[in-house]
């Protein structure tokens, strides 16, 4: 079913069921996620904005971030491949291309802006100038320039929309690729599994 169809999915404020998804997605608990700038034809998230600030008070400049299994697994293939290096490369001796991955940098930081706003995050100075993923001269993460791309629509980030193009045998954006991508029926993470938390917590408990 296209997301236009489904206005309880379709929308950039996510409801509780994305959340939940997005969290069986990335395998832990999301916080501070305030849009759902993506979505597969289905409704299912491909994409989570995080809030320029955490409500812990951090600044967060990764806003767009890839949460869907199958392409973030598919971008890690393009990464494992050299697809970077050979980007990063083009950079260097394409002025044309140079100028538009500029234009996709500040195209972020805009958005960022824009969600800031949206969010009630307000300005956040600690992150000005900076994006994402290499951007505004190198390419250090497919996932963050897929991210972007995604939430921009076409034309906004060309290294992004290259990179898309190239997730073809494993993903395209017209056709569903969610199912059995994640459990929807797993209870959804409350505690954060991530192995950088659990040593912390380790280090916590064992302090105490
Ligand atoms: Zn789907």
């Amino acid at each position: 079913m296209p997301a236009s169809t489904s206005p309880a999915t379709s929308g950039r404020t996510p409801t509780q069921h994305d959340l939940d998804t997005l969290s069986r997605q990335l395998n832990r608990p999301v916080r501070d996620v305030v849009e759902i700038p993506a979505r597969c034809v289905c409704g299912n998230p491909l994409v989570a904005a995080t809030a320029p600030r955490l409500s812990n008070g951090i600044p967060f400049p990764t806003t767009f971030y890839l949460t869907h299994p199958v392409i973030t697994a598919a971008a890690s293939r393009l990464e494992a491949a050299g697809l970077m290096n050979e980007m990063s490369e083009r950079l260097t001796t394409d002025a044309a291309l140079a100028s538009a991955y500029q234009g996709s940098h500040e195209a972020y930081i805009r958005a960022r802006a824009e969600i800031g706003e949206r969010s009630g995050t307000g300005p956040v100075p600690e992150i000005d100038g900076v994006s994402a993923g290499g951007m505004p001269t190198r390419v250090k993460c497919l996932h963050a320039l897929v991210g972007h791309a995604l939430s921009a629509g076409p034309g906004v980030n060309p290294l992004g929309d290259e990179t898309i193009a190239a997730l073809a045998p494993w993903w395209t954006p017209d056709v569903c690729h969610c199912a059995g991508a994640w459990d929807d029926f797993a209870p959804v993470p409350h505690k954060d599994l991530s192995r950088h938390v659990k040593h912390l917590n380790q280090a916590s408990e064992s302090s105490i």
